[in-house]
């Protein structure tokens, strides 16, 4: 497996994080170099796997990781409460969103109360949350 992912997934990601931006109201971060280390990082495994799986996290098994839609780009927490951890999709000041998340979320704990610029966009599946925790607990280990 190269380093580098290949030029076409990298420009698949800057469209998909160009178009949910725009289609759910949060923003690429501010701070030189992290949005493109989130897309190459996505980049990388979607050419590794298949799906751009949340590069900011460890899995003992990608394969078996993208079986679950939990942590697939745009994941659970994003689609739900808005909430992106690698910073990727972020506020105007580059901060991720945070108000939505439950009380213990370690979104929360990291940064405190962030409120959504543009609460009328995004959170395709604010409906879901409780199915999908219950989803994700109920997975065989
Ligand atoms: S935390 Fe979620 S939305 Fe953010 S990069 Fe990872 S999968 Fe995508």
């Amino acid at each position: 497996m190269p380093e580098q992912p290949s030029e076409e997934s990298i420009q698949k990601m800057r469209a998909f994080v160009d178009r949910y931006n725009a289609k759910f109201g949060t923003f690429v971060s501010p701070v030189e170099g992290v949005t493109e280390q989130v897309i190459l990082g996505l980049a990388k495994n979607v050419d590794e796997i298949g799906r751009p799986l949340c590069p900011c996290r460890f899995y003992p098994d990608k394969n078996e990781e993208i079986k679950h839609r939990t942590w697939i780009c745009a994941c659970d927490d994003m689609q739900i409460y808005k909430y992106c951890h690698c910073l990727l999709f972020v506020n105007q000041e580059g901060l991720p969103i945070t108000e939505y998340l439950p009380e213990g979320h370690e979104g929360r704990e990291i940064y405190g109360l962030v409120e959504d610029p543009i609460p009328e966009k995004g959170r395709p599946l604010k409906n879901k949350g409780p199915e999908r925790e219950q989803e994700r607990i109920d997975r065989p280990s």
